[in-house]
């Protein structure tokens, strides 16, 4: 299967250019590159041989390695030996996610800061909480 460079970058874009089973940096341009650094390759979450589909939500970019390791395996076994349970978030769930992090880390640190230190504390806490929250570590 050939794909067009758009399909390529939505299904890179996935993951943000995460192998979905181990969570190595790949790099776009090397895509079924063998042997270069951050190659990579169309994985089928279901595999074709099951049934899988062609459509987006069953292809995800994955390391050369981890794709052929994997062949008709299950994604979910294949993460798992990688200690892994879920695909890299895509750009835009990363920054959903750092958003809903930075919203409840002020939250609670005006709640934190208001209750020692008064509505001025309230606000400082609400910022300090923010950062915190928005650097937690998403993944
Ligand atoms: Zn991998």
């Amino acid at each position: 299967m050939a794909y067009t460079d758009d399909t390529l970058l939505d299904i890179y874009d996935r993951t943000s250019g995460y192998c979905h089973i181990c969570g190595r940096k790949l790099a776009f341009t090397n895509y079924a590159k063998p042997g270069k650094r951050g190659a990579w390759e169309v994985e089928h979450s279901v595999a074709r041989a099951n049934g899988g589909t062609e459509r987006l939500n069953n292809l995800y970019p994955a390391c050369i390695p981890c794709n052929r390791e994997k062949r008709d395996g299950s994604t979910r076994a294949a993460r798992s030996r990688n200690g892994r349970t879920r695909a890299p978030l895509s750009r835009e769930k990363r920054a959903t996610a750092k958003t809903r992090n930075a919203l409840a880390g002020g939250a609670a640190g005006a709640v934190i800061g208001g209750r020692f230190f008064g509505p001025a504390g309230a606000l400082i806490g609400g910022l300090i909480g923010a950062a915190v929250g928005k650097s937690a570590k998403v993944e």
